[in-house]
């Protein structure tokens, strides 16, 4: 049974260094478990987050502990009614080849017709993400402009199909040309604009003419300072990520932006809410109902981005934190 473990904190952009391959033996399904083969690994922004010691909404992965991961396993063993050999469930077994489980941390799969894979990304909690940020805080209204960063990966690209759907205007960030090519002629977006090209303030001001009224931040940093310069009065902006912070070692240079940004909210009447896809498991019934038919549909699109093998997991994490990944990012054991 390999594993991938901890082996230590990374400062900054992680390396490889900072993980350990381990081999243990399979483990046992004990009575009332059963046991799992880990078909597909979900690589999520998350996990960088939980390398750290920072103070965060769940407790850091101890050094020398197994990455944590979203994961579809097949059941080779159960001690479980209503589990049997070749099932697939969803589980979150972290980065490893077999796992034992209890019935009520897993969920047997049927995706109706639906490649598995779905459910960790565009009807899994990428999606869940995408379906709550939006709906429940963005708000968006027919003719309004939505902004999503990170447009072209798992939890953007739902974004601004949804808002298409609602009627809004779905406008883009995206790193580079290929994937913003991708947002528009893929995914129908708008508009897509790079934030790592010269021009990024301009084109997004002019990708964005009458304004902001929803900014799903899923980046932060210099990007979300963009926008923010945007935004019209009562706009909503549902903080999702900071994964353009997360490697970040030191303040950035300059001022202090914080009083300038705390006036904005101000003065524009913004609605700007955290939140954690794990605090609205109450949606999921009704997300898998409606963006399952659309996905089944061919209305929301969505691509994957696969590695295989679990010996590739690691370059393929450090990747996403680097936007090497176009789509949801999942490696295939
Ligand atoms: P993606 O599939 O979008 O992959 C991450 C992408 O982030 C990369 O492809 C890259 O795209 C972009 N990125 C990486 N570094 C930077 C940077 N320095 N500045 C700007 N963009 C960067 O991941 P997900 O869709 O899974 O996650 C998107 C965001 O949503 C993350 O911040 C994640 O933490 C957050 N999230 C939050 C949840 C919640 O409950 N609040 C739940 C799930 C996700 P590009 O090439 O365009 O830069």
């Amino acid at each position: 049974n390999r594993r991938i473990v901890l082996a230590s904190r990374p400062e900054g952009l992680p390396t490889e260094q900072n993980f350990g391959m381990e081999q243990a033996s399979i483990p046992v399904a004990g009575p009332g478990q059963i046991l799992l083969k880990t078909r597909w690994l979900s690589l999520d922004p998350y996990m960088r987050a939980r390398m750290s010691a920072a103070k965060s909404y769940t407790p850091p992965i101890e050094v020398g502990g197994l990455m944590v991961g979203g994961t579809i396993g097949e059941v080779v063993e159960s001690n479980v009614p209503g589990f049997q050999a070749g099932d697939l469930v969803l589980s979150n077994s972290g980065w490893q080849e077999y796992a034992v489980a209890g019935p009520k941390s897993v969920h047997k799969l049927d995706t109706d017709g639906l490649p598995v894979t779905t459910a960790l990304g565009v009807l899994g909690m990428p999606g869940l993400t995408a379906y709550v940020g939006l709906n429940d805080i963005g708000q968006p209204k027919p003719g309004e402009t939505v902004v999503v960063s990170a447009a072209a990966g798992a939890v953007g690209s739902v974004v601004g199909q949804l808002a298409k759907l609602k009627g809004a205007r779905a406008v883009g960030i995206a790193g580079g040309a290929e994937k913003c090519a991708f947002v528009v002629d893929e995914l129908g977006f708008d508009a897509c604009v790079d934030y790592k090209a010269e021009n990024f303030k301009e084109a997004l001001a002019a990708a964005c003419d009458n304004g902001v009224d929803v900014y799903f931040d899923n980046v932060g940093g210099r990007v979300a300072d963009a926008v923010f310069d945007l935004l019209n009065t009562f706009a909503r902006v549902p903080l999702c990520g900071r994964i353009g912070n997360l490697n970040d070692t030191a303040l950035p240079a300059g001022p202090d932006r914080v009083p300038a940004l705390l006036s904005t909210i101000l003065t524009r009447r913004l609605h700007v809410q955290g939140f954690i896809v794990s605090d609205h498991w109450h949606r999921n019934d009704a997300f898998l109902e409606e963006v399952g038919a659309l996905v089944k549909s061919g209305q929301l699109r969505y691509r994957e981005d696969v590695t295989e093998g679990l010996e590739n997991a690691v370059p393929a994490f450090l990747g996403l934190l680097q936007g090497k990944n176009l789509g949801k990012a999942l490696v295939k054991l």
